[in-house]
């Protein structure tokens, strides 16, 4: 008998029929006599649905009204869901993120969870009530609502576990796990059994979003116990851990995120603190910059360029070209029509010859490379936008055809 957390994403909740398939999931563990703790998030595509709505009334809303409206979504699920257990009997009480007690920083739309108070959540789970709360949302200091960020509601979840101490953090999806890469754009791509955290937030992070990367973050730190599987089927999912079986493969993933931007500046005086310039300029309006490329200097100019979240292209342009003359810039280019393609893989780290065979792949496929970055597990490209889906393909083939000879 133990407390487990359960998170239903917005696939697993998008109509009547999937909430009683899920009422089921929830009923059946309960019934086992553990106590459990639900997050949902937003019924199918409510969240963007909502974003469009906002968009029809004002093109450029305050971020506090937009998590106002977006935290409607979750309101929604949880309420009926609830609605649901009740039917088939079962004690239950939905609570909203303020009220499970989530404070969160105050930056509307990212805002980080800064602690839950539990007191709710623990009385309820005395009183024998299954209790659903609502994802990606919580209160800031000013008692107005704050999100969490696109995907937020698997890291409520985990916040949930961690505070909690429960035994198991199940994420259930619209997949039955982690994959070698997006099932849904690589045909052959294999279920993962385990993965460790730490594979799983680089590939989390470089755009595989069946986990929020904030969620596996706080699963390593706080070490929960952390299970992906399917809503739709009852089968054994992934396991996210500290340390997995020895095994045979070079990668773990394969993983595509479309959220980029290339900037360069080009004919820069080749001359010291220029880097220095440019980059503490983009850090003082907290822009993140991701892959960095300077040229070798050559007539006493060099280039720069990076890449950044494509939602920050535009500040970052106008940031930059108020310090045009301070910089000593020819000219400021930008394309959107990128994407960043990545491998990870603890295995890389002893085994030479890994990144040859990403660029071998890409060049079979006759895919141009414009930037590389590396770390230790993992090794990006950035590449033309159309060539996304062929390339992360062509990287799969080539490293999981190895591992069956
Ligand atoms: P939910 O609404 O349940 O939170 P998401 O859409 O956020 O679901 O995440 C599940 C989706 O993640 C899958 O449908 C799949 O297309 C995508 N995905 C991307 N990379 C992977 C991967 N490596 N393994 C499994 N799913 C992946
Ligand atoms: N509903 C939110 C979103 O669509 C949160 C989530 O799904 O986790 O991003
Ligand atoms: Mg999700």
């Amino acid at each position: 008998m133990g407390l487990i957390v359960q998170k239903f994403g917005g696939s697993s909740v998008k109509d009547a029929e999937r909430i009683f398939n899920v009422a089921g999931i929830i009923t059946e563990t309960y019934k086992q006599g553990h106590s459990v703790v639900v997050v949902v998030s937003a019924q199918g595509d409510t969240t963007d649905d909502l974003i469009e709505k906002a968009h029809e009334i004002n093109p450029n809303p305050s971020k506090r009204e937009m998590d106002m409206l977006l935290s409607t979504g979750e309101q929604i699920s949880i309420s009926l869901l609830a609605m649901a257990i009740e039917k088939l009997g079962y004690p239950v009480i939905s609570l909203t993120g303020w009220q499970a007690g989530f404070i969160t920083h105050s930056n509307y739309g990212s805002a980080r969870i800064r602690r839950i108070e539990s007191e709710r959540l623990k009385s309820e789970l005395d009183k024998k009530n299954i209790v659903i709360v609502a994802g990606f949302q919580g209160i800031n200091r000013y008692d107005d609502i704050t999100t969490l960020g696109r995907g937020g509601s698997d890291t409520s979840a985990v916040a949930i576990a961690s505070q909690l101490q429960a035994d198991l953090c199940q994420i259930y999806t619209d997949v039955d796990g982690v994959y070698t890469a997006d099932p849904r754009i690589v045909k052959g791509a294999v279920k993962l059994d385990e993965i460790t955290y730490d594979e799983m937030l680089e590939l989390a992070s470089l755009g595989a979003n069946v986990l929020h990367n904030r969620s596996v973050e706080m699963a390593k730190k706080y070490n929960v116990n952390l299970e992906v599987l399917s809503s739709l089927e009852r089968k054994p999912g992934t396991t996210v851990k500290e340390v997995v079986k020895m095994e045979k493969m070079l990668i773990k993933g394969v993983a595509k995120d479309e959220d980029v931007a290339r900037i360069a500046i080009i004919g820069l005086p080749d001359t010291p603190g220029i880097a220095y310039k440019i980059f503490s300029t983009l850090a003082q309006k907290k822009i993140n910059v991701d892959i960095i490329l300077q040229s070798i200097g050559r007539h006493n100019t060099k280039d720069i360029s990076f890449t950044v979240p494509r939602a920050d292209k535009e500040t970052a342009i106008s940031l930059l070209e108020e310090k045009y003359e301070l910089f000593g810039a020819e000219k400021i280019e930008s394309c959107d029509n990128v994407v960043k393609v990545s491998i990870v893989g603890a295995g890389m780290q002893s085994n030479p010859g890994v990144a040859a065979k990403m660029f071998e792949a890409l060049f079979e496929a006759n895919i141009n490379i414009q930037m590389i970055s590396t770390s230790e597990i993992k090794i990006s490209v950035l590449i033309d936008r159309k060539d996304a889906n062929v390339a992360v393909n062509a990287i799969h083939d080539a490293f999981y055809q190895t591992i069956e000879k």
